[in-house]
């Protein structure tokens, strides 16, 4: 039987309108006036509730299989169905082994079985020495690979150089699929490391670890990657941007077409350096959070398109490994766990500085589906698509608790922040999958699998 789903705000492409949602078999099977409820459909009216595509969110450390205490596909999808996400990316290298051969992607797959409560997808990895690997990742259905070009934290994840992205970049030309990479260069960030080490730096202090991540790292880092982008003619996506420092650069790269895009994440948005406490380790991640005007120039370039999309660098581990008792930036694991959160994280900043809730669909929906492949079946409610729906109340003023995080480790730098915004609802290939704080039904969340173009190389 057809369901219908009605709602006075649904965010289609054409915009946020009144409209019934028709759904068969999975897919969205049409878009319907308000009134227009076929006879003998099940009817669901959401009433003013904003109706919103199923969030894609293209940057999430799942962790399993190898680090499953850290966080695993059980609990990382259930955090991602209480936010409004219905698919996840997964990056490949906090799990083991690390997803850069087949033999690991295949491990990862089997891993993932029953565990799922959304649909996810693979990024493969770039590391130093396995370019060979790379057409056949390619083939067995990765969305694209990620690379570092600074210490990764993982042993068995190499950051790699540029005579490395060139061998990286040459077997994967012609393939379609994007190059992921993480834009800060080594050189930088180990220079400065190494100066305050040498004048004995606080690294209790967030200013120390501030001037451990500079700007120029991701400046530099950034300007090989679009010189990379247009020698290569392979699209090139910088995850987690944070330095605006960036920005003019990657202006001039769009400004001559090359295929370069650009994510950022909600804490750069939400968090500025000047709020972090001193050994609040929690707010550990790579780049830095920067200040507060560094933010500001940030919004500006998502509100006017430079930055595409924004991805939520999901990336707990266990609490013990923040050291928070030590409060050493330089020794505490980074990474921000949020998923779930981004979604009012980032309607709440929205509402602050006058944006429309219609711009959330583009960064949070359809540009990271783009991204991963999967522009027409996620990311957007329109007919054809998968029929992956959050229920979203844009009113709920809330503030987070323990209780509303449903990642493994209840450690994050949103607990106790006042958020406006909240998921009711979210439903997955036609099913609702949660509802009014609960999981339902069953894990049916399914492997996206992407094909490339053609051959690489
Ligand atoms: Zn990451």
């Amino acid at each position: 039987m057809a369901k219908a789903l009605r709602s006075t705000r649904v965010l289609t492409p054409a915009g946020l309108a009144p409209a019934t949602i028709i759904v068969e078999r999975e897919r969205i099977s049409a878009v319907r006036g308000w009134n227009d409820v076929p006879p003998g459909a099940e009817f669901f009216d959401f009433g003013d509730s904003v109706l919103l595509p199923g969030l894609v969110d293209s940057h999430v450390h799942i962790n399993e299989p190898g680090r499953t205490e850290w966080e695993g596909f059980q609990t990382a999808t259930q955090a991602a169905a209480a936010g409004g996400v219905t698919t996840l990316v997964d990056m490949p290298l906090n799990c083991v082994p690390e997803t850069i051969d087949v033999r690991a992607l295949e491990v990862k797959r089997k891993a993932a079985q029953g565990k799922a409560w959304v649909d996810w997808a693979a990024w493969g990895g770039v590391v130093r020495g396995n370019a060979e690997a790379l057409e056949q990742l390619a083939r067995a259905g990765v969305a694209g690979f990620k690379c570092f070009l600074v210490h990764s934290g993982i042993d068995g994840f190499a950051w790699v150089d540029e005579a490395d992205l060139r061998a990286a970049l040459g077997n994967l030309r012609g393939s379609g699929l994007p190059l992921l990479a993480h834009a800060e260069l080594v050189g930088p960030v180990d220079i400065a490391t190494g100066k305050l080490n040498r004048v004995g730096a606080d690294w209790r202090k967030y200013s120390t670890y501030l001037a451990s991540r500079p700007d120029s790292a991701e400046v530099d880092a950034i300007a090989l990657l679009i010189r990379l982008a247009e020698e290569f003619s392979t699209p090139i996506h910088i995850v987690h941007l944070s330095s605006a420092r960036a920005l003019p650069l990657l202006a001039e790269a769009r400004r001559h077409g090359l295929p370069i895009t650009v994510e950022t994440c909600p804490h750069y948005l939400w968090i500025a350096a000047e709020e972090i406490p001193d050994g609040a380790t929690e707010y550990k991640c790579a780049p830095a959070i920067r200040q507060a005007e560094n933010r500001e120039r940030l919004w500006k370039a998502l509100e006017n398109g430079l930055i595409d999309m924004v991805t939520t660098d999901h990336s707990p581990c266990p609490p013990a490994m923040k050291r928070r008792d030590e409060g050493r930036w330089d020794r505490a694991w980074g990474g921000i766990a949020s998923l779930g959160l981004a979604l009012p994280a980032i309607w709440t900043g929205m509402q602050k500085r006058g944006l429309k809730l219609e711009r959330i669909g583009e960064w949070m929906a359809a540009a990271p589906a783009r991204l991963a492949g999967l522009t027409g079946r996620k990311g957007t409610l329109a007919p054809g698509a998968d029929a992956d729906i959050a229920v979203f109340d844009p009113d709920a003023a809330w503030t987070v608790t323990p209780a509303d995080l449903h990642f493994r480790h209840k450690l994050s730098p949103y607990l106790g922040a006042e958020l406006r915004g909240r998921v009711i609802e979210t439903w997955l290939r036609g099913e609702p999958v949660f509802r009014a704080g609960k999981f339902i039904g069953e894990t049916r969340g399914r492997e996206q699998v992407r094909l490339p173009e053609r051959a690489c190389g």
